[in-house]
């Protein structure tokens, strides 16, 4: 398979652009990349996708979301973090959670990533057999996380059932070709020292990565000072938690010595932006995280608290707000929210040997975009108009691993139709009585 570009993004470390390029495919990995020509010389192909007008790029890494929370989207709004999470998601969540619900929404929300040109996301929630089954059928790349929580849900009852059913998910899927099992402690708030170390010892057991929420509100950082005495960042590296298997979202409120701790063990951050501004939950210091050598991604959250799974919107909403914020419209420039939005996220995943970049040897994980629309044209800088001016319904072909998962914008791996259908009969039962 050869793919035809106008612009050819690699995301390597050189920042390498090809005019008039091309990527050879064979099997599932990358084969070449470089000038249409040269391709021409070496490779005999059977198919050609792209061509004049596109561009194409690695998928991008959605290194934080709750996929199966596409299904409460917009089922409570404009609400504070602790009200919206106790007083509406929980119970929801309570009242809902199923492997069955669980797969079909993650269905939808593989969908919708798809279709914005997301190929790999960090997914913590429950029931991750159903996460990554459905994941798999729509032929997207994941790290799932069995989510650990120090109260009892609708999955475990007890610390001992949460552990016990993340090892036994942690061994079903390890070696998978897509899916990656992860350990996902919800948040230092819900979780305590001890439940985050017998986490980490999991994680190193099996070499999986971690998740978790870490300092997200102001709330948070005074509940655990209370509690233990420490900021959340310095409670988790007094007890040997951080690392580089660790990505951590959200990182709001974090002092200089917590950035600096972060750098240093290499913790992955998953910046939140839309959520974070939707739950007014702060503006995390995404500049002097930068500038300390953090390796700060781009996650979406859940689509309760965002309301989409669009990493686009996610770059072009933090290379704005950053400027805003710090007064410096240099800052987060469209490179730099490129590469935290493909290569970087891949890294902070431990992926960054498989996927992420456009280069030899690596999975094929590409997406190839439109450029012949309005809001694209004129076209002076590619970064600028994919990070400021282009949109989802821009992305024509995906494919993860080899495989074209997305044709002319449709899936081809399951019926959209009927994936919009479950979605719309779940919408049913969920909606409440009193909703509009
Ligand atoms: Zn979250």
């Amino acid at each position: 398979m050869m793919i035809k570009a106008d612009y050819v993004l690699k995301m390597d470390r050189d920042f390498t652009l090809i005019r008039n390029g091309a990527i050879a495919v064979k099997d599932n990995k990358i084969a070449f990349v470089g000038p249409e020509e040269e391709a021409a010389r070496i490779y005999i192909y059977d198919t050609v996708i792209g061509g004049q007008g596109k561009v194409a790029f690695p998928g991008f890494v959605n290194t934080h979301t709750h996929a199966a929370m596409v299904y409460f989207r917009g089922l409570a709004d404009d609400l504070p973090l602790k009200v919206w999470l106790e007083d509406y998601i929980w119970p929801a969540e309570e009242k809902w959670l199923s492997p069955e619900f669980v797969g079909d929404a993650v269905e939808l929300a593989c969908l919708e990533m798809l279709k914005a040109g997301t190929t790999l996301y960090n997914d913590m929630y429950f029931y991750g057999d159903a996460v990554a089954a459905s994941t798999k059928k729509t032929g997207m790349r994941a790290v799932v996380g069995a989510g650990i929580l120090d109260f009892p849900g609708k999955t475990a009852k007890t610390g001992d059932e949460y552990f016990s059913n993340a090892e036994e998910f942690i061994r079903g899927w390890i070696g998978d070709e897509l899916i990656v099992p992860c350990i996902a402690p919800h948040a230092p708030y819900t979780c305590s020292p001890e439940t985050m170390k017998r986490a980490k010892e999991l994680s190193v057991k099996y070499r999986v990565p971690m998740s978790l929420h870490l300092s997200e509100t102001e709330w948070e950082i005074s509940e655990i000072i209370k509690r233990y005495g420490k900021k959340p960042v310095a409670l988790l590296e007094s007890i040997g938690v951080l690392d580089e298997s660790v990505v951590a979202a959200h990182c709001v409120w974090v002092d200089d010595e917590e950035i600096a701790i972060l750098a240093d063990r290499k913790v992955g951050v998953s910046h939140c932006i839309e959520s974070n501004l939707k739950l007014a939950s702060g503006f995390a210091p995404v500049i002097k995280m930068l500038k300390s050598g953090v390796k700060v991604t781009f996650g979406t959250d859940g689509a309760a608290s965002n309301n989409d799974l669009n990493i686009l919107s996610e770059m072009s909403t933090a290379a704005k707000i950053h400027k805003a914020v710090s007064g410096d419209p240099t800052a987060v420039n469209a490179r730099q929210a490129m590469l935290m939005a493909t290569r970087w996220g891949a890294e902070a995943l431990g992926l960054g040997g498989i996927t992420g970049s456009l280069e030899e040897g690596k999975a094929a994980d590409i997406v190839l975009a439109d450029l012949e629309k309005p809001h694209l044209l004129p076209l002076y800088d590619i970064y600028s108009q994919i990070v400021y001016s282009m949109l989802p319904s821009d992305i024509e072909t995906v494919i993860v691993n080899g495989r074209v998962v997305l044709k002319e914008g449709k899936l081809t791996t399951a019926e959209e139709s009927e994936i919009l259908q479950t979605a719309r009969e779940w919408g049913q039962k969920v909606r409440p009585a009193d909703s509009q």
